[in-house]
């Protein structure tokens, strides 16, 4: 018989052994292994079988077992050490970072697989996010949604199709406790459509010190198509996305009011959407202070000044964009009326504008997360120079190079992925000590740990195949071979990840018989561990999973590669760990950053990769191997096949030669140099830790100052910039350089040669003070562009005459570029309470 409702009791717990209570609350205890063997004390097995749940655990043990340790000294004083250690990690005091508290906006989030909050490595980067803000002292607090079912669990039918399953939470049974306010569940509204509104209770996730709000609109109150927004991640259709980014960004703010005022804690300062899907975040905080009495101008400016957008994607089609149509449903009024209760006080027009795009009937996310916040970054180097390539319409007139988009390269939490045993050799219980010290460790210690992490994943291939087959029809007696598939001493790759398109899962497939070769050498056998969802609507993305599926099958190759379904946390940390290789092949440059070879990096992995995401910046020819990229070649099949062959070679060539080639001691000497140099170079690089210290002092810091700047005295320099931005864009279409003259430039200059620059500018009724004018050097190319660009900034030097005409700027410059180089003068914008000079997208070039 089927549970007609399913929900979960909590354990009273006897007095002594209290303290589970808060170490199974509270997430810290996901990255700190200590904790976890108060947790598998209880009970080995389950601790197993039920996959590391604490909050589980503690409802399962039976009364008499936890009476039995509340008298066990030894069990006491280990728990007493890890409560002890809880205590002292969140009283720790934190660095200062100029920033007295950011609400960071997330659609997922991956703290641990217990939550299931995630998809893919979006969610995961905000988890790591969210740990090492905890760790550092940061003062974050996270903002999303808590869904009902997750993403979905993935399984496979016979014939190697992905089948999904949407198993239900019960928030309950998951470490979350309710935002309450004088003793009641604190709700949060937004209105809908046709006068409905929309309610959320607040689950409260504590990561550390950091807390994660998740809005949750499955209760009673809500009409039961409301009750469904939050049912599942990535699910649904345009209609049912927006309302569930207006829930995570509109009702997340107004959970994040509730939240500190329960809490007494200061209002955050900074505002950081992570992707575009919460942008609709900056609207409620202009409609907070429209309220306030401020006009939108004002507003506008004020909350830009404290908003960081991170962009993630490299390609336009992976933008998140509604119909124009649907804006007006949401955001505009009744018959007659420009606003509507969602966000009085904003006229639909205004909301449209701020994601306006090429297309008129699209509006897009990015581009409104561009226009609500003063500061934007990319996640690795190369994905800020392919925004700033790709949002370069919104800064026309720029260089791409000007478009003002940082990055920050992404980072991975170390306590969270890197194996225990890597903790044990570093001194530390959570992986965050000195990495430099594994540059003495003995070589047999090293390889030591590669076997076992190795050996540890080879075992878990083998349970997850079993009960994959199991699913997949197989009675146990078929399945004796699955005991003996992969080997602990076989070289082992991995390639692990969601199943988009760019992504090439099948890329390895390329010519099925150089890869049984590969999996089947008699003297240097490779083995290879594939995962990765698909998204439930993407059919070619299963048609590929199906693919690898249909190879591994058979027979002749089903002991050195296996498809295991369902990844997620719980199975990534055994790839990661025991992988000897990770494999990457995505199209480049269409991989933002990555983030899987990072933690396998931090294991001794050895990366096999496209230069994509950050690869292309930290593969320094000694950290693993860089696979050739067929760029500029336009067929993608043909690019395909080159790829496909330049992997094949290296893997033939010199990967599996450097695993399988061993001294006397059986030690493969190179290769456990290449490990130590990743270990002890990469591991300080790919850590969380660096990324938040990053944003910390990069955005944050400058965004608090700049909020705090803006909103001093009632809003003083706020209304201050609004102004200037509107004097500034209604004088510029008359903004104009009228003439250029150069002097002291011989007919064949020498490197160094001073240029002496006049130019006579229209200023169109602005003052020489509200601007910049510049004189821009650089290279010629032959398409008569200038690259390589300097600037120069040229001196007002007065009117041309003293009661009108032309204002004139002067500049003299020492030429510093050689060979074709030209020269041009432009005026921008200039206040001081702009981040750049580009930032109003305004310019006037000679
Ligand atoms: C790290 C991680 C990802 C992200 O991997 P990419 O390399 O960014 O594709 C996805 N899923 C899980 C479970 C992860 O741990």
């Amino acid at each position: 018989m089927k549970a007609l409702r399913r929900f979960t009791v909590r354990a009273h717990l006897p007095e002594r052994l209290a303290a589970l209570g808060e170490l199974s609350t509270n997430l810290r205890w996901s990255w700190h292994s200590p904790t976890q063997d108060v947790f598998a004390a209880l009970d080995r097995g389950r601790w197993a079988e039920i996959g590391h749940d604490p909050v589980r655990m503690l409802g399962e043990v039976p009364p008499a077992r936890m009476a039995e340790l509340a008298a066990d000294p030894g069990y006491c004083a280990q728990l007493d050490a890890a409560a002890a250690d809880l205590r002292a990690y969140l009283d720790r005091p934190g660095a200062d970072f100029g920033v007295r508290g950011v609400a960071y906006f997330s659609m997922e989030f991956g703290v641990t697989e217990v939550l299931p909050n995630y998809s893919g490595g979006l969610g995961i980067l905000a988890g790591d996010h969210l740990k090492s803000a905890s760790d550092l002292g940061v003062p974050l607090i996270g903002v999303g949604l808590l869904y009902r079912s997750g993403y979905f669990r993935q399984s496979l039918t016979a014939d190697g199709w992905q089948a999904e399953r949407y198993p239900a939470l019960d928030p309950q049974g998951l470490p979350l406790r309710l935002l309450t306010a004088d003793g009641s569940p604190v709700l949060v509204h937004v209105a809908m459509p046709d006068r409905r509104v929309l309610a959320a209770r607040v689950w409260i996730a504590q990561v550390g010190r950091v807390p994660l709000l998740l809005l949750d609109s499955d209760i009673a109150g809500n009409d039961p198509d409301l009750r469904a927004v939050t049912d599942r991640l990535y699910g649904g259709d345009q209609d049912h996305r927006i309302k569930q980014e207006i829930l995570a960004g509109i009702g997340g703010v107004r959970a994040v009011r509730a939240y500190t005022a329960a809490a007494g804690l200061p209002d955050p300062e900074v505002f950081h959407m992570n992707e575009g899907h919460a942008g609709f975040l900056g609207l409620e905080r202009i409609r907070e202070y429209l309220a306030a009495g401020h006009d939108f101008d004002t507003a506008l400016a004020a909350v830009r000044a404290a908003t960081v957008f991170t962009t993630h994607t490299p390609v336009p089609a992976g933008i998140d964009r509604f119909p124009v149509s649907l804006i007006h449903r949401y955001f505009g009024g009744a018959a007659g009326e420009s606003d509507s209760p969602l966000l009085p006080g904003i006229g639909v027009d205004r909301i449209v504008a701020m994601g306006r795009e090429a297309d008129p009937a699209l509006f897009n996310m990015a581009h409104m997360g561009l226009r609500l916040a003063q500061r934007a970054n990319g996640v690795s180097q190369l994905h800020g120079a392919v925004s700033r390539s790709m949002f370069n319409p919104l800064w026309p007139g720029f260089d791409p190079t000007e478009v003002p988009i940082g990055s920050v390269t992404n980072g991975v939490h170390a306590p969270t992925w890197a194996a225990r045993e890597w903790g044990e050799v570093l001194d530390t219980t959570d992986g965050s000590g000195d990495w430099e010290t594994l540059r003495d460790l003995d070589p047999e210690r090293l390889w030591d740990i590669r076997n076992t992490l190795r050996a540890t994943l080879v075992g878990e291939v083998r349970r997850r195949l079993h009960e994959s087959w199991r699913q997949r029809g197989a009675v146990a007696a078929e399945l004796n071979w699955v005991d003996s598939v992969f080997d602990p001493a076989v070289l082992t790759v991995g390639f692990a990840r969601r199943v988009p398109t760019y992504k090439r899962l099948t890329l390895m497939l390329r010519d099925p018989q150089r890869l049984r070769d590969l999996l089947l050498d008699p003297d240097r056998p490779a083995q290879l561990v594939v995962a990765g969802k698909s998204h439930p609507a993407d059919e070619g993305g299963k048609a590929l999973i199906q693919q690898v599926v249909r190879f591994a099958d058979d027979p002749s190759v089903r002991h050195r590669i296996v498809f295991l379904p369902d990844y997620d946390m719980s199975m990534a940390r055994y790839l990661y760990w025991g992988c000897d290789v990770w494999l990457n092949n995505p199209l480049r440059p269409l991989e933002a950053c990555g983030t899987s070879g990072m933690k396998s990096a931090l294991n001794g992995g050895l990366n096999l990769s496209i230069p994509d995401g950050w690869w292309d910046e930290m593969f320094d020819g000694e950290n693993g191997w860089t696979i050739p990229t067929a760029d500029g070649v336009t067929d993608d099949d043909r690019r395909d096949d080159l790829e496909a062959t330049a992997l094949y070679e290296l893997m033939e060539r010199t990967v599996a030669p450097r695993f399988y080639d061993r001294d006397a001691r059986g030690l493969p000497v190179r290769w456990l140099e290449m490990v130590r140099h990743t270990l002890c170079t990469l591991g300080p690089k790919v850590q969380a830790d660096r990324m938040v210290r990053d944003y910390a002092q990069r955005y944050y810091a400058p965004a608090a100052a700049a909020g705090r700047q803006a909103t001093e005295s009632d809003l003083r320099a706020a209304r201050e910039i609004a102004d200037y931005r509107n004097r500034v864009t209604q004088a510029w279409p008359g903004v104009r350089v009228v003439q250029v003259d150069a002097a002291g430039l011989p007919d064949t200059p020498v490197l160094g040669a001073p240029l002496s620059l006049t130019a006579r500018v229209d200023l169109s009724g602005l003052e020489p003070r509200d601007v910049v004018v510049q004189a821009v050097l650089g290279r010629v190319s032959p398409e008569n562009d200038l690259t390589d660009i300097t600037t120069v900034t040229m001196s007002p030097a007065g009117r041309e005459n003293p009661d009108g005409g032309l204002e004139v700027f002067t500049v003299e410059t020492p030429v510093s570029l050689s060979g074709a180089v030209g020269y041009t003068v432009r005026v921008l914008p200039a206040h001081d309470l702009l981040a750049s000079n580009a930032e109003l997208g305004l310019v006037a070039n000679a």
